[in-house]
């Protein structure tokens, strides 16, 4: 079951979050029928709006994240809550590109290197909040490392994993967030530098059986990390019929009229979900 952990270490000077997302990226999977490396690349948005989405204070805030890269997979769209609860699309789901030299999915190349990745949050105030980031490597967790410097001014390390099976299911996905509160003893900064820059791949240690609690502490080096709330992420579209309505009525009237004469009635597809609701008004 997944599962998402929000806590600190060492009296709060760290913030901690991990998660296990392998069950909600499987059912981005079957959703959209992604090949392996959107499986990857989309899984890896999936994971940290679930991540950054259990950050938002309030029930109605909304996050939102856009990768829109030069790759072939086009662009990759989250949407996020603060329980966890995420949905996303690729543009070019099935799209596959050649593995890396070293025999893993090849996420950089599928996103492409140029372009930007958004963030906006809508956390009720009279605009929402926006920052972007070029892509460096197009393999999210570096971008989204280099938003929380630039954009929240807060030093982080957030990194996120998905595996992929042969038969195409999901093996694994997981990640974490790491950030340094203002006046973190500089001590405790050189340590956790030299830990993350030696622990193992996180997709491996949930494998083996170690929980996202031992892999905070691990990580944290704080044996003694405060969990603060734990959380079931999910995949859910929380699209409807009314919703869709809605969405006809910005459709120009003469439009509308010209694709009830043509066809019968108006088609419309949910992007998130696949879903199609047919309107012949
Ligand atoms: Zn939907």
């Amino acid at each position: 079951m997944d599962r998402l952990i929000r806590g600190f270490a060492f009296d709060g000077q760290v913030r901690l979050i991990g998660i296990e997302s392998t069950d909600l990226v499987q059912v981005a999977l079957n959703t959209h029928k992604l090949s392996p490396v959107g499986t990857a690349a989309l899984g890896k948005l999936l994971t940290a709006g679930a991540i950054m989405g259990s950050m938002l204070k309030d029930d109605e805030d909304r996050l939102t994240l856009i990768v829109k890269g030069d790759g072939p997979l086009g662009n990759i769209v989250v949407c996020a809550n603060s329980k966890a609860i995420v949905k996303g699309y690729v543009q070019n789901p099935m799209v596959d590109v050649p593995l890396s030299e070293d025999g893993t999915l090849d996420i950089g190349t599928a996103v492409g290197r140029n372009g930007v990745l958004t963030v906006t949050k809508d956390i009720g105030l009279k605009e929402p909040q926006t920052g972007s980031v070029e892509l460096k490597t197009g393999t999210i967790s570096d971008e989204l490392t280099d938003y929380f410097l630039i954009s929240e001014q807060i030093p982080s390390v957030i990194q996120l994993s998905v595996s992929v099976k042969k038969d195409a299911t999901v093996s694994k996905a997981c990640g974490y967030l790491l950030q340094l509160m203002p006046g973190t003893d500089p001590a405790i900064i050189d340590m956790i530098v030299g830990r993350i820059s030696n622990i193992r791949p996180i997709c491996e240690l949930l494998k083996e059986g170690f929980s996202i609690e031992d892999i905070l502490k691990s990580i944290s080096g704080d044996e003694k990390i405060t969990v603060l709330e734990e959380i079931q992420p999910e995949f859910l579209c929380d699209c409807s019929r009314e919703r869709m309505e809605r969405a006809i009525s910005s459709i120009p009237a003469e439009e509308r009229k010209r694709m009830i004469e043509e066809d019968g009635f108006i088609e419309i597809t949910c992007s998130f979900c696949g879903k199609s609701e047919k309107f012949t008004f």
